[in-house]
């Protein structure tokens, strides 16, 4: 094996509600753990998916009809639209594509860990800048190969300024990966700065669209660029499965725009009922970055014990010691957090 690579961690997800179920005996666990949607996915998609039978053949390379779909829906061309398995599976081949050993990957702390361990694989040099009060990324590095934009950013939840990273992405000799994983959630999206040659805005379909477990994303990026990406995607990085319920639910982004709207709304009101327990922060996805008096670790179990599963902040270099991230769940997940949070803060 690679000693470089001995020391790294392995990416940890959220817990499983079996998991929390059987360590603590409970019956009713509320999983707000890893920003899935409360709401599952548009029925249209679930149609597609019991519709379709033909396991035994290999997926088409790529899927015409649904970057055509993909295209309307961002509103570029569909030579600009890059599929591949989730946007971690893009993230990836971004690193296949571009960086050699010791270029510089930049991106700021804290955020998304899968950056820092695909530029460990990928032998990178990596530029950790610092975030200012608001969590915006306070500098970049002009001789970075990768910068790496979360926007908005996972855990904090805020957006980045259209303006300063249109400036990164004028200054840096290299390429800019804006990823927009929570784009629906916010109407303060960088998508529009995929024109530029040396940027790449990457999407999914594991959040708002809630098809998490098929494993679908997809990136805008210059028709050349795509060509490249094209060259280091896996032979067939997505099912067939994935690409008729992708399409089915473009067919219906009135479902996710109507849930998308709901868990906005009561992202606003778990906000509102947090501040007066403990230090939430403001958010344009579908999570909180919540700051707290006690140590994230021992609010993380006080509510696993509780039957409430949020993502402990432990994997996230930089993120505060007395933080965690909660996802917003539906209106009755949220108030069983708010009561298990309540009853853990009093009995301290
Ligand atoms: C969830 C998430 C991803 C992964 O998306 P997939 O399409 O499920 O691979 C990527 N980036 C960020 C910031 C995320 O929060």
């Amino acid at each position: 094996m690679r000693s470089d690579l001995s020391g790294i961690p392995e990416y940890v997800p959220g817990k499983s509600e079996e998991e929390i179920k059987k360590t603590y005996g409970l019956d009713r666990v509320v999983k707000l753990a890893s920003n899935e949607n409360p709401y599952g996915c548009s029925p249209k998609a679930l149609e597609a998916l019991n519709r379709f039978k033909k396991l035994s053949a290999y997926p088409p390379k790529d899927s015409e009809e649904l970057r055509e779909r993909i295209a309307d829906y961002v509103g570029f061309d569909a030579d600009m639209i890059f599929i591949s398995a989730g946007l971690d599976g893009v993230l990836e081949c971004a690193f296949k594509l571009l960086v050699e050993p010791g270029d510089e990957v930049c991106f700021a702390l804290p955020t998304f860990p899968y950056y820092s361990i695909l530029s460990k694989i990928y032998r990178a040099r990596e530029v950790k800048v610092k975030r200012n009060e608001n969590f915006k990324m306070a500098g970049y590095s002009d001789k970075a190969k990768l910068t790496i934009v979360c926007s908005p950013n996972n855990p904090t939840g805020n957006v980045e300024d259209y303006n300063f990273i249109r400036e990164i992405v004028e200054s840096v000799d290299g390429y800019v990966f804006i990823d927009e994983a929570y784009a629906e959630f916010t109407e303060k999206n960088l998508t529009k700065l995929a024109e530029n040659e040396n940027v790449i805005v990457g999407r999914t379909f594991s959040k708002a669209f809630g098809l998490a477990n098929l494993r679908l994303g997809y990136a805008i990026m210059h028709p050349s660029l795509r060509k490249a990406f094209m060259k280091v995607n896996s032979p067939f990085p997505v099912s067939s499965l994935a690409v008729e319920a992708g399409i089915a639910a473009l067919e219906d982004v009135e479902w996710m725009r109507k849930v998308v709207d709901a868990m906005k709304r009561d992202r606003e009101w778990l906000f509102g009922r947090l501040r007066k327990l403990v230090r939430p922060h403001r958010s344009e996805a579908n999570f909180l970055y919540v700051e707290t008096e006690m140590d994230g670790k021992s609010i993380v179990q006080g509510l696993e014990e509780r039957g409430v599963i949020v993502r402990s902040l432990h994997g996230f270099e930089e993120a505060k010691s007395n933080a965690f991230r909660v996802t917003v769940g539906k209106r009755e997940e949220n108030e069983i957090f708010l009561d298990a949070l309540e009853d853990l803060l009093c009995s301290q």
